[in-house]
């Protein structure tokens, strides 16, 4: 089978089972978004979304959360990992929104990289879940479904791999297929125990190949 089947095959499968899939971070504009994407970082999204309603009604807008003092943001998100440093990237998100992009969620790569507490990873999520921009976020699992399927090859930083997918990967379908690997990564090919006798793509599967040879020898 060819990178390019395995692709094919991969991209068939998740059109016809997960044709809508989305984030599972609840927000009801970019600006919620963004705080959202923000506090994800090393913490559950479920986790993100018992936390965020409370500091959505505090802080509706970026004003508002750039005039929120440390302790008040603080007090909100304590339940969150790290909430010391992100309590100061909130805060420090918002003024720069306020100060520099006229309280508006930019909508390009670059600048979204500029604000406090946003890497590549998290202006990818925004630009391609708000603006269907074919941007792919490599998270943790985007990173291990995609090297065990075959998806990538070799690759050893989140770039890598994100450079890899993104060159294989039709654009229209790019936004989509983030979600199709976090999904599948959070729910099947799960870290320590994949669930490869329930996965519907292991007939592509690298890995999977990989460890029935292993077993064969046995
Ligand atoms: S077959 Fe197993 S290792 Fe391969 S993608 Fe499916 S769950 Fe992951």
């Amino acid at each position: 089978m060819t990178k390019q089947q395995r692709y094919q095959f991969f991209i068939d499968y998740f059109l016809l089972n997960a044709p809508s899939a989305e984030t599972e971070l609840l927000f009801n504009n970019p600006f919620e978004l963004l705080v959202a994407v923000i506090l994800s970082a090393q913490c559950t999204d479920k986790r993100v979304n018992l936390t965020t309603p409370a500091i959505f009604k505090k802080f509706p807008t970026p004003e508002s959360l750039s005039k929120g003092s440390f302790k008040e943001v603080f007090a909100l998100i304590k339940s969150i990992s790290y909430p010391n440093n992100k309590a100061k990237h909130l805060i420090g998100m918002a003024e720069m929104l306020v100060n520099k992009f006229s309280g508006q969620v930019p909508m390009t790569v670059d600048e979204l990289v500029e604000l406090p507490g946003v890497g590549r990873k998290t202006a990818n999520v925004i630009t391609s879940v708000i603006d269907q921009q074919p941007n792919m976020a490599v998270d943790t699992h985007v990173f291990r479904v995609s090297a065990r399927l075959g998806l990538t090859t070799n690759a050893k930083t989140p770039l890598a791999a994100e450079k890899q997918l993104i060159s294989h990967i039709p654009k229209e379908y790019i936004h989509r297929a983030h979600h199709w690997l976090i999904l599948h990564g959070r729910y099947v090919c799960t870290a320590r125990s994949p669930k490869c006798e329930d996965c519907g793509i292991q007939s592509v599967c690298k890995y999977f190949a990989k460890q029935a040879k292993m077993n064969n020898r046995l």
